[in-house]
């Protein structure tokens, strides 16, 4: 929404309020310093109403009164935020340290779901792996009251290695109704056949011929060359065998194609040579997984690790991926914040945290991290109606008590979630 309607949004309340009859549950937010997710600067005490689970009005408290009747809530000295949309996750298919079909229930979801809504990531698209149940959820999810992320799906993977195997995989996908479409072009560090370029160029036609949009998990430079040619939509990983170069740079700003880093994956492989240092954070142990937590504490499955030559390989990885991250961003390719949570050992929702912090690292601004994992990550995958607080727009939104602007850690300052205006119970 533009800059002009959102102002003419908000004198018309101002005008209104007091004489325009006040709708149930009305709330003003008021105070807080508020990052919109648009990437503008933030306005230092702002206040946001919502109505009927949506963004009636936000700006500048001096500017923006809360209607006649609105129960006000005091945020001063605290920072609002969009809730944090995570790009590429998985649902449904882990417990514990152990991952498979058998636990894609609707139990199951619902409880990861609500995992990720509780440390802030109010959005999830998860690619790849998606049944039944996640379809079902998510067709709900907009009626429903609110006490989980919003998932989107895009069903199974397509890595079919024909182009005719790779077409009757986008058929049987796109039968399910999906958000977008994955596939996989990657060898594993060369241990895995990889889908050949005929077989992707068939995948993304054909996807597009059913009108849905291509993620892509990519690995190597060359291939994501290819896959841009192809007309790929969104790549949904960091290049990370070497370094990206001028073309690539200039391809993902022409087609609009965006980056997905997933920093925390190659995290992920490594980081459980020791017991990391998250073990210890109260944010973390808040809600961590005990069982997954002690079977990662197991001295001989650190050991193992340690002795991976593919945990060292990835380990050099992330230092390419933070590498391409500053220059990708740099040069204005469109940055959507994703952790490929939801595997054994990906911690939903505070891998999140650690992602935004590794981002920062990379040279991204705390703002320009903020943006990518809200308004940034809904313009990337078109996600309408998420990702930024302006009129119109579904309430979901955090409140912090440290600004993370100041120090991305203080996403970690996390003191509520709100879900389509709703406060979700801890
Ligand atoms: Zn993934």
């Amino acid at each position: 929404m533009s800059r002009a309607v959102t102002v003419a949004v908000v004198a018309g309340l101002v005008t209104a309020a007091g004489a325009a009859p006040v709708a149930a549950g009305d709330r003003a937010f008021v105070g807080a310093r508020l990052i919109d997710g648009t990437g503008r600067a933030p306005v230092e005490s702002a206040t946001l109403v919502v109505r009927d689970g949506r963004v009636l009005a936000v700006g500048p408290s001096a500017r923006v009164k809360p209607p006649a009747g609105a129960e006000t809530v005091d945020l001063k000295g605290k920072t609002l935020l969009p809730g944090l949309i995570n790009a590429h996750g998985h649902v449904g298919e882990t417990r514990g340290l152990v991952a498979g079909p058998e636990h894609y229930t609707e139990d199951n979801l619902r409880r990861q779901l609500g995992l990720y809504a509780r440390y802030g990531v109010t959005t999830v698209v998860s690619l790849g792996g998606d049944r039944e149940a996640g379809f079902r959820l998510r067709r709900e999810q907009d009626r429903a009251r609110r006490d989980r992320a919003r998932l989107y799906v895009a069903g199974p993977v397509v890595a079919g290695q024909t182009a005719e195997e790779a077409r009757r995989q986008v058929d049987a996908v796109a039968a399910l109704e999906p958000d977008l479409v994955k596939i996989r072009v990657d060898d594993n560090l060369g241990t895995a056949p990889k889908m050949p370029a005929a077989a992707y160029q068939a995948a993304i036609e054909q996807a597009h011929r059913h009108g849905l949009r291509v993620a892509a998990h990519v690995f190597y430079l060359e291939d994501a060359r290819g896959l841009l040619n192809a007309g790929v939509d969104f790549l949904a990983h960091s290049v990370r065998d070497t370094d990206v170069d001028d073309g690539l740079v200039a391809s993902m700003k022409q087609k609009g194609v965006c980056l997905c880093p997933t920093l925390m994956r190659e995290v992920s492989t490594f980081a459980y040579e020791t017991a990391p240092d998250f073990f210890s954070d109260p944010f973390f142990l808040r809600d961590a997984d005990r069982e997954a937590v002690e079977a990662l504490e197991d001295p001989a499955r650190q050991r193992s690790v340690r002795e991976s030559s593919a945990a060292q390989r990835y380990k050099a990885a992330l230092e390419v991926a933070k590498r391409n991250l500053k220059r990708l961003a740099g040069a204005g390719v469109g940055i959507a914040f994703g952790t490929d949570t939801g595997p054994p050992g990906r911690f939903q929702g505070y891998f999140e945290h650690r992602e935004l912090e590794l981002m920062v690292q990379s040279g991204l601004t705390p703002l320009q991290a903020l943006t990518a994992a809200t308004g940034g990550a809904a313009r990337c995958l078109k996600l309408d109606g998420i990702g930024t607080l302006e009129p119109g727009a579904w309430a979901d939104f955090l409140v912090l008590g440290a600004d993370p602007l100041a120090d991305i850690r203080n996403t970690r300052s996390l003191e509520s979630v709100w879900l389509a205006g709703e406060r979700l119970p801890r």
